[in-house]
């Protein structure tokens, strides 16, 4: 059950009432409005908990409120640096799956930048599947990443995987990305819930939409309102793509939640060749950013060679989106 107060002014009247009756009654970080989560309540307590003065409502269960419509009619944009995601513009992040030398990094977001992209991305902290894998180059990777953001003039995304580093690439970094192999990781959301950095989540390739939208609650409930979704692609029977770019749960995405969604067509084609298709798909569908993997020698590239596309046909593909972007109703 979750108890929804009208202010912060209301907690220290309400908390200590519910606590003597409901001693595992949680206040949820800095949630706007705040929120108390009564694990262990009982259904019949709802209606007490409803008529205390500065209580707004009380919610039985514990369906994700803060990622959708439950507590707030209109959708939240989200600013990272001076990109809006969830605007008419469409914000495109772009970049390799790994970062390598700072001369290619660089020459990469000069060349992604001309293209039209307005955000880099690149890997420095790599969950991969193997052990044997390359692990990324850590944060040596993050600073270079920074450094090529500030020279370029393009705000950066990279993916935390640990909370031990979540502090000072909260500092260091514009956007911090979850890994789709993390966004069950409620340590790590609860950490990033209570830094002032957005956060970019990624779905897991084997979760459903509820428990993406619960997993955005996790980081918002901290009291970091500023939470993007990235459907990514989900494991399905097909062997012949990586991953299956999931339109259906993208559309229910759009219907449920308020916060932007990001399509990354990428990992869910696993192959050059079929990103811009997906791409396209996406922003016709409504996606409030896309993020490519581009890479200028993919053979070379430390991770993900195959999906990345090189700066040319990413620079192509930018252009075929412009009008498609325009027969939506929006920019890119
Ligand atoms: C990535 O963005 O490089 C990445 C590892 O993505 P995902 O977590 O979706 O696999
Ligand atoms: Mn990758």
């Amino acid at each position: 059950m979750i108890v929804v107060l009208d202010s912060a002014a209301s907690i220290e009247t309400v908390l200590p009432i519910i606590r003597q009756v409901a001693p595992r009654a949680v206040l949820l970080g800095e949630a706007s409005p705040p929120l108390i989560a009564l694990p262990t309540a009982a259904p019949e307590q709802a209606e007490a908990w409803a008529a205390l003065p500065g209580v707004r409502r009380v919610i039985a269960g514990d369906a994700p409120v803060l990622s959708t419509f439950a507590l707030h009619d209109q959708p939240y944009p989200v600013d990272v640096g001076p990109m809006r995601f969830g605007g008419r513009h469409i914000p495109v992040i772009a970049g390799p799956c790994s970062v390598d030398t700072p001369e290619r990094l660089q020459r990469l977001a000069q060349g992604v930048k001309e293209a039209g992209a307005t955000l880099l991305r690149g890997g420095a902290f790599k969950g991969r599947t193997s052990p044997y894998a390359f692990q990324g180059l850590g944060r040596e990777g993050v600073t270079m990443l920074a450094e090529v953001g500030r020279a370029t003039g393009l705000p950066v995304v990279t993916e935390v995987i640990s909370e031990s580093d979540v502090a000072w690439m909260a500092e260091t970094v514009d956007m911090l990305q979850v890994g789709a192999r993390n966004m069950h990781n409620t340590a790590l959301l609860k950490l990033l819930g209570q830094q002032p950095t957005p956060v970019l989540l990624k779905r897991g390739f084997g979760s459903t939409v509820d428990e993406l939208l619960r997993a955005a609650d996790y980081v918002l409930a901290g009291g970091n309102s500023r939470v993007i979704l990235c459907e990514r692609g989900i494991r399905s029977f097909e062997r012949g793509v990586r991953f299956s770019f999931d339109l259906s749960a993208f559309a229910k995405l759009k219907r449920e939640s308020r916060l932007p969604i990001v399509v990354d067509p990428s990992h869910a084609a696993g192959d050059a060749p079929l990103v811009p298709t997906i791409a396209r798909a996406a922003v016709a569908a409504g996606a409030d950013g896309l993020l490519i993997e581009v890479h200028d020698a993919p053979p070379e590239a430390l991770s993900d060679q195959e999906q990345a596309l090189c700066p040319g046909p990413f620079s192509e593909l930018m252009n075929t989106l412009r009008p498609i972007a325009a027969a939506v109703n929006r920019t890119l």
